[in-house]
């Protein structure tokens, strides 16, 4: 749509940072728009519309787009926090970084059975994103499915997460 393709217009892409060599992109200008945010937060979850009971977001970047989209699906907000933030974590995940590891951590605030849509701002080696699947397992909930705003290209992380959603590709 339009609105999708001038949302998409507004991710800006910065050169060395944070480190020489890395491409970052900027999602903030598209969120400092309020047509592009709404229809960006519509866009991450409309395929999986009737599939999920709750939303889980990935610290930091990803609570803003979870949230959002927690509220325009009716449905609550877990939080996926990096080590040490919440204050009785019932299951972690270690993940690979490029340079060393990082550990994710998630409260069992799910009820039973929940079916769970995992969120987060940008894909690149799917590191992230499998870590998170991985921990939402760990609690015994099911993840309905996963979706990201966008989506980097040529990392590798659509073959290590298989089937997900993104809205914009950097292609
Ligand atoms: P991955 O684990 O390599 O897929 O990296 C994804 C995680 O790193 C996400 O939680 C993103 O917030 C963050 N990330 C990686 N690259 C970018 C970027 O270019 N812009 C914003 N966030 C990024």
């Amino acid at each position: 749509s339009p609105a999708l393709t001038r949302a998409a217009s507004l991710i800006r892409s910065i050169p060395d940072y944070p480190e020489p060599g890395i491409l970052f992109r900027d999602i903030t200008p598209l969120l400092a728009d309020a047509e592009a945010l709404r229809v960006t937060t519509e866009a991450i979850i409309e395929p999986f519309a009737g599939q999920f009971d709750v939303i889980a977001g990935i610290e930091a970047r990803g609570f803003l787009i979870a949230s959002a989209a927690a509220i325009s699906a009716g449905v609550g907000l877990i939080p996926i926090r990096k080590a040490g933030k919440l204050p009785r974590p019932a299951a972690s995940v270690d993940y690979a970084l490029e340079y060393g590891t990082a550990t994710i951590e998630m409260h069992d605030d799910l009820p039973a059975g929940s079916r769970v849509l995992l969120i987060d701002d940008v894909l690149a080696t799917g590191g992230t994103l499998a870590a998170g699947r991985q921990l939402i397992e760990q609690l015994g909930s099911h993840v309905a499915g996963i979706s990201v705003l966008f989506e980097i290209d040529g990392l590798g992380g659509r073959d290590l997460i298989g089937d997900l959603h993104t809205v914009f590709h950097s292609a």
